[in-house]
């Protein structure tokens, strides 16, 4: 995929947008992000007034090229530079310590800084084109459901986000996976599960762990760097990627709940919904693919969302490849969260 033509003029009022430190609505394969000059502390601290984002939550630093890489990261491990060799441009980033280039805000006072290059070509030529890493979280307010349109970033921020360049649906459609190689005398830690699973990973450097494991053992805070208030990873631990409407977890094939119209979000298969008491569905992939599933995912969930439902039953996806990440934002979607400190 490349820029339309039509397009070559809002790409120039995109980055002539960001070279002024204003917002930038960028296509990812991941999702929608809003992008800011990384380098530009007010442009990013615009970035966290209009998504209402705590400022504990460091942002993703964007790049497209290496030498991009080598002026926000003081140190890439030798694990690190093999997953990037390999899999990047692409839905990993890695958490690494960060050069002083990278203002505060950014990283949210952290001595490391997350990074990644972005496999899309409208994102890649905007990054190249601004000369300068972007920071980008994802488009929509804070704890919301992510955006996988341009239509999405429009329709959640209207006139306050002035460019929105449009790269047709996120491919991937779940975020990044976080891995953090700030211990060396550890194997590396999954933070937040995410578009490259943990199978190609593994693949890929070895063996790594899961913050899970990473807790067992009691060196979680090791890994994402103590000054982050004992959070592993700020946006694994509260509510998230959440919709309006109440989502519960149900298992496979369970009725509808009591008491209200109930909106069924199944992984696969063919929709008996209706039976089952749903007054509507949706399926994420009906032969059951993870990576079809997982481009589907927050399109869905917006649906569900805007058909004034009393609840959202979502059904799990099978606990492997990328079925890990769904299943993480479902979780974290649904409504009984609490924090998990480390
Ligand atoms: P978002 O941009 O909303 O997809 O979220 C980016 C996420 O990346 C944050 O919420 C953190 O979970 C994670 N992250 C970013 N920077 C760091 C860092 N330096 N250390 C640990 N996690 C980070
Ligand atoms: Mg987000």
């Amino acid at each position: 995929m490349t820029s339309e033509p039509h397009d070559a003029q809002l790409m120039d009022q995109a980055v002539a947008a960001i070279r002024a430190g204003r917002l930038v609505g960028m296509p990812t394969e991941t999702v929608y992000g809003l992008a800011a000059d990384a380098m530009n502390v007010l442009a990013v601290a615009s970035v966290f007034e209009v998504k209402a984002r705590p400022h504990f939550d460091p942002l993703i630093v964007h790049v497209a090229d290496r030498s991009q890489l080598d002026t926000v990261a003081a140190e890439v491990p030798a694990p690190a530079k093999k997953l990037i060799d390999k899999a990047w441009p692409g839905p990993v980033t890695i958490v690494v310590p960060k050069t002083p280039a990278v203002p505060d805000l950014v990283t949210a006072g952290l001595s490391s800084v997350a990074v990644r290059m972005p496999d899309h070509p409208v994102a890649l030529e905007l990054i190249r084109r601004c000369q300068t890493p972007l920071a980008a979280p994802s488009a929509n307010r804070f704890g919301r459901i992510s955006p996988t349109t341009a239509e999405h970033v429009r329709a959640e921020f209207g006139s306050t986000v002035d460019v929105v360049l449009d790269g047709g649906p996120c491919r991937t459609g779940v975020e990044s996976t976080v891995i953090s190689f700030l211990e060396p005398t550890l194997p590396p830690v999954i933070l937040r599960p995410g578009g490259m699973s943990r199978e190609a990973i593994e693949a890929t450097i070895g063996p790594v762990w899961d913050i899970d494991q990473a807790r067992q053992s009691g060196s979680a805070s090791r890994v994402t760097d103590s000054r982050n208030g004992g959070l592993a990873s700020p946006g694994m631990t509260m509510r998230h990627y959440a919709p309006r409407t109440p989502l519960l977890r149900i298992d496979r094939g369970a009725e509808a709940p009591e008491g209200g119209r109930a909106g069924l979000l199944a992984f696969e298969g063919e929709p008996d919904a209706a039976s089952r008491g749903f007054v509507a569905f949706e399926v994420l992939s009906p032969r059951g693919d993870l990576a079809e599933a997982a481009a589907n995912l927050f399109a869905a969930l917006r649906r569900l969302d805007g058909l004034g439902l009393e609840l959202i039953a979502a059904e799990p996806a099978p606990p492997s490849g990328l079925g890990v990440a769904i299943n993480d934002r479902l979780h974290r979607a649904g409504e009984e969260e609490e924090d998990e400190p480390l």
